[in-house]
C-alpha cells in the first residue's frame, strides 16, 4: 500500500543553493525535452521513445556548455524526461491538452528523487542524493520502503519534502456494499457537505473571512505599478494569504474525512464525479477555491476509505440530483438556485434541496453498484 508523508524541511544556505540548482536543471531538462518532442512530433507525427530521448540527454551532459547539468542528481533529470513522456501519453490519449513549458517565474518549484533517499527519525534529518543531513520536522513516523521523495519550495519560500512510502501492509479487503450503511454526500457552497442522513456540515467562518481578505489583497496587488518594489511585496503578501488558506483547508478536509471514515458507521460513501458536477455549475458560484477544495476532499475521502476497507461509489455521469424527488422520483423541470427547499407536487414530501440531492446521489450510486434500484 502506498502512502505519502509531507514534512517541512530546513535546508542550510549551502543546501538551499543546491536545491535551487535542482529546480533550475529539472525545469531546463523538462523544457528542452518538451521542445525536442514537439519538433519531432511535427516532423514525424509521433513522439520520441524514452530511450532515444534519454541517450540525447546523456550526449547533452557531455557537452562542455551544459556541464552544469552534472552538478545535480542525474535521476531527477531522468524523472523530468519521464514527466514529459507521460504528459505526451496523456495528450495522445486525449486526457489533457498539449503539454506546456514551465515558466521561470512559476511560483511553486519542485523536483523528484526516485531513489537513494533516507529518513532518520532519531536525528530529525533526511538524506537526499547530493544533499546529506537536511534538517526536517518529522511529525509523523512511517514504516516501509521509500519510493520517491519530492522536494518543493512554496511561493513564500518554505521548503518541503513529500515522501511516498510503500508499506508491507496490504490494504484491508473492502466491506460489502450495504444500502443501510451507505452515506450519500453532496458537496456544496452554502454548506460544505450535505449528507443523506440529513446532516449538514458548514463552511467554517475562517474560510469566509479569508476569502474576503484574499479579495482585498488581490485588488491592492492589481493596482500596483508593474515591476515596482511595492508590487513584489504585495505579491508576497498575497502568496502568504493563499498559503494560509490552503493549509487551513487541508487541515479541515483531513478532519472531516477522518470523521466520515473513522467515526461514521457508514461503510460506503456515494459521491458525484466532480468533473461532471462542474459542467453544470453556475459559473458565478463556482469559485475556483471551492472547486479545488472539493476535489481535495474527495481525494482524501477516497484514499482514507481504501486504508480502512470502505467503499467509494461514484456517480460518473450527469443526472438531475437536485431536481428529482428522492421519495417518488418525480422530476421537476426547473428549480432556481435560490430555492433552498420545495414540496414535491406528486407525493407532497417537503424536501431540503441539498439533502434531497445527497439522497439521490446515494440511491443512484447504489443502483449503479448493485445493478438494482434501492430506496
Ligand atoms: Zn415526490
Amino acid at each position: 500500500m502506498l502512502k505519502a508523508y509531507k514534512y517541512r524541511i530546513y535546508p542550510n544556505k549551502e543546501q538551499q543553493v543546491l536545491m535551487e540548482k535542482h529546480f533550475g536543471c529539472v525545469r531546463f531538462v523538462y523544457n528542452w525535452a518538451l521542445a525536442l518532442q514537439n519538433s519531432y512530433y511535427i516532423a514525424n507525427g509521433q513522439s520520441l521513445s524514452r530511450s532515444e530521448i534519454q541517450s540525447q540527454l546523456v550526449a547533452k551532459k557531455k557537452d562542455k556548455d551544459f556541464a552544469w547539468l552534472n552538478e545535480v542528481n542525474s535521476q531527477s533529470l531522468l524523472n523530468a524526461l519521464l514527466n514529459v513522456h507521460t504528459a505526451f501519453i496523456h495528450f495522445f490519449k486525449g486526457r489533457t491538452g498539449h503539454p506546456r513549458f514551465k515558466a521561470k517565474h512559476y511560483s511553486a518549484r519542485s523536483y523528484q528523487n526516485p531513489q537513494h533517499s533516507k529518513v532518520d527519525f532519531d536525528k530529525g534529518v533526511i538524506d537526499l542524493p547530493k544533499l546529506k543531513g537536511v534538517k526536517a520536522k518529522l511529525s509523523r513516523p512511517f514504516e516501509g520502503k521509500i519510493k520517491t521523495v519530492t522536494v518543493s519550495k512554496s511561493a513564500t519560500g518554505k521548503y518541503y519534502v513529500s515522501v511516498l512510502v510503500e508499506s508491507a501492509q496490504n490494504a484491508p479487503i473492502a466491506s460489502t456494499i450495504e444500502p443501510d450503511k451507505t452515506l450519500g454526500i453532496d458537496v456544496g457552497l452554502i454548506h460544505l457537505l450535505n449528507l443523506s442522513d440529513g446532516s449538514k456540515i458548514d463552511n467554517p467562518r475562517f474560510l469566509k473571512q479569508a476569502r474576503q481578505r484574499l479579495k482585498k489583497a488581490q485588488r491592492i496587488f492589481s493596482r500596483k505599478q508593474k515591476d515596482s518594489l511595492n508590487r513584489q511585496q504585495q505579491r508576497l503578501v498575497l502568496a502568504r494569504l493563499h498559503e494560509k488558506v490552503k493549509n487551513q483547508r487541508l487541515d479541515l478536509n483531513h478532519k472531516l474525512t477522518h470523521q466520515l471514515v473513522c467515526e461514521n458507521q457508514a461503510t460506503s460513501f456515494a459521491v458525484e464525479d466532480l468533473a461532471v458536477k462542474n459542467l453544470v455549475k453556475n459559473r458565478k458560484l463556482a469559485r475556483s477555491i471551492s472547486d479545488a477544495a472539493w476535489g481535495q476532499l474527495i481525494t482524501l475521502l477516497t484514499y482514507k476509505s481504501k486504508w480502512y476497507g470502505k467503499n467509494i461509489l461514484t456517480v460518473d455521469r450527469f443526472f438531475a440530483s437536485s431536481k428529482t424527488c428522492s421519495h417518488c422520483h418525480h422530476h421537476v423541470k426547473t428549480l432556481p438556485l435560490s430555492v433552498r427547499s420545495w414540496r414535491c407536487e406528486q407525493c407532497g414530501t417537503e424536501l431540503d434541496r441539498d439533502i434531497n440531492a445527497s439522497q439521490n446521489i446515494r440511491q443512484q450510486a447504489l443502483a449503479d453498484a448493485l445493478g438494482q434500484s434501492v430506496v
